[in-house]
């Protein structure tokens, strides 16, 4: 496994005004599995994936990335698993505007005083087709490239498992579906494992699974889905929703 929680509780605020986000979350992704996570605004999707990749503590229960139980790291540990284990994507692809698309990729590494591998880092830069890219910088690039740039950033220390936060929310639907068949790629050549949280159905259907989630509890999951059978289920919710 690359990531699983058991009994995965958080709770914001105390007496009146506590909420539960997480209830008790039970998930699991294999590792070269691409799974996404979909639910209504407020079902704890963003709280989930916080707690998966250390950005956020959870209150009850535990949570694993691959062999290392994140829930028992203190400060200092979890800041190096996060760097060493973990890559991300993020809606608003936070490149630095001052340096190259190459100095981007490269960043986190140099950061941590770590060496790229020639290699992999070819390797990567070709999967994301930015080869003729690498001297510009992110105002020189269209937003479609410069959320490849930030996916080939995630790729490049190899990690453990890739979080991507609505990594299509900024971009039209071409360049979406560009950075989505990009990320697949990543799944079936490079063996990566992506934890993906949207809204989009067309986006979900490129993943392996899609986990759903209502009030902080995994509701339905659905296997090998297409994006219609994903907008099918999520009407299927809605209708619930509406008639309770
Ligand atoms: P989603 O990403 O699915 O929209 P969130 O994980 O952001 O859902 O939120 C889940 C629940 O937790 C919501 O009820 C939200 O209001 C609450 N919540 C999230 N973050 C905080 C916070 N920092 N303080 C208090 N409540 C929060």
């Amino acid at each position: 496994m690359a990531a699983r929680t058991q009994g995965l509780t958080k709770a914001y605020g105390s007496g009146e005004t506590r909420v539960v986000a997480l209830d008790a979350v039970e998930v699991a992704v294999g590792r070269g599995e691409f799974v996404a996570i979909m639910g209504p605004s407020g079902s704890g999707k963003s709280t989930l994936m916080h707690c998966l990749a250390g950005l956020d503590t959870a209150t009850g229960g535990q949570i694993w990335i691959g062999e290392t139980e994140l829930t028992r790291l203190k400060d200092k540990h979890l800041t190096q698993l996060r760097r060493d284990k973990i890559g991300f994507i993020f809606q608003a692809f936070n490149l630095l505007p001052t340096l190259t698309a190459l100095e981007n990729i490269t960043l986190p590494m140099d950061i941590a005083g770590r060496r790229p591998e020639a290699e992999w880092l070819n390797e990567v830069i070709d999967t994301v087709g930015l080869r003729e890219r690498l001297g510009h910088r992110p105002s020189e690039l269209s937003g479609g490239q410069q959320q490849r740039v930030a996916c080939a950033r995630a790729l490049a220390s190899r990690p453990e498992i890739i979080f991507a936060d609505e990594p299509t929310g900024n971009l039209d639907s071409r360049a979406g579906a560009e950075v989505l068949g990009f990320l697949r790629r990543s799944v079936d050549d490079l063996g990566q494992t992506i934890v993906m949280v949207t809204h989009d159905p067309v986006a979900a259907g490129h993943a392996d699974r899609v986990v759903f989630l209502a009030d902080g509890r995994i509701v339905d999951e659905l296997a090998d889905p297409i994006a219609d059978s994903v907008l099918d289920r999520m009407r299927r919710f809605d209708g619930a929703g509406r008639r309770s």
